[in-house]
């Protein structure tokens, strides 16, 4: 037999060996998911990410520098350190003279990790700390156009719903500098700033860093502490386990139910409704 046929078979005895034995579900499950291990990879196969260079706090996000996601660190709040002090001397409010519209906590269906702030279309938006462009993105379905710094001092910060971003990816940037016009793009009902404090991936309240009444920090540093800073996760957990499912036509509350493992008395309980109920396509149910 030829060597090129012996090779195939081979490879065709190493597969069916490894994964005859599991159901095609169970082959999937054996392919690793997207987490932080492959981060390394797709940071060499991505161009655009300068791996030889720095990048700000680069030891305390352990040289991980990706623009493909938000959290890419997927640190548990446990594996924190017990506190950090943050440099915020040089503080600068992203919005000049504006209002909390909605505060960082619980939302009807998941959790807002941010603070939104009052603006017209078209207001300056400002970088609140020194540091650099990582991420620029468009989401429809949530942050509209956003932007994602990285500080000098360790945290990172998100500006969301913006009608005009003004910076490029990797930029260096200052506190107080222009980097964008705010708007209402993406999930929006008006316009505003939605802006974020996280560190390692972590949101944190910026209300408590920032006094948003007068455009000031509390303190020129902020403490986190894995106790007092981190204390919604507590909260914020059942809303992300929480599964929704959005109603099509000629949907039945018994089909929903089996295709969700689920029945439908726990579907009427948890959704507060009759097992009669008229059901109409679009509506969102609550499975979980
Ligand atoms: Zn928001």
């Amino acid at each position: 037999m030829p060597i090129f046929f012996q090779k195939h078979i081979f490879i065709a005895f190493i597969f069916l060996s490894t994964f005859g034995g599991y159901s095609q579900k169970n082959i999937f499950s054996l392919i690793p998911k997207k987490d932080t291990t492959n981060i390394y990879e797709e940071m060499l196969n991505d161009p655009t990410d300068d791996l030889m260079e720095n990048h700000p706090a680069d030891d305390i996000y352990n040289n991980i520098w990706t623009r493909e996601r938000l959290n890419p660190y997927k640190i548990p709040i446990d594996s924190l350190p017990d506190s950090v002090l943050i440099d915020c001397s040089n503080f600068v409010v992203p919005i000049h003279q504006s209002t909390i519209t909605s505060s960082f906590g619980p939302r009807r269906y998941r959790y807002h990790y941010g603070t939104d702030l009052r603006l017209n279309v078209g207001d300056s938006v400002r970088a609140a700390f020194s540091g650099k462009v990582r991420i620029i993105d468009y989401e429809a379905r949530g942050y509209g156009n956003y932007i994602v710094l990285r500080h000098n001092n360790g945290l990172e910060t998100v500006y969301g719903h913006l009608s005009a971003v003004l910076v490029m990816h990797n930029q260096t940037v200052k506190a107080g500098e222009l980097i964008a016009l705010g708007g209402n793009t993406g999930h929006s009902t008006g316009p505003h700033l939605h802006f974020e404090t996280r560190y390692i991936g972590n949101a944190i309240n910026a209300e408590k860093i920032i006094n948003f009444s007068t455009g000031l920090v509390w303190d020129k540093s902020f403490l986190i502490t894995k106790k007092n800073t981190f204390y919604y996760q507590r909260e914020a957990k059942p809303l992300q386990i929480a599964k929704y499912y959005t109603v099509r036509k000629h949907d039945k509350l018994g089909l929903i139910a089996a295709r969700n493992g689920t029945s439908v008395n726990a579907l009427c309980r948890i959704n507060r409704i009759k097992p009669k109920a008229k059901l109409k396509p679009g509506m969102r149910l609550r499975i979980r």
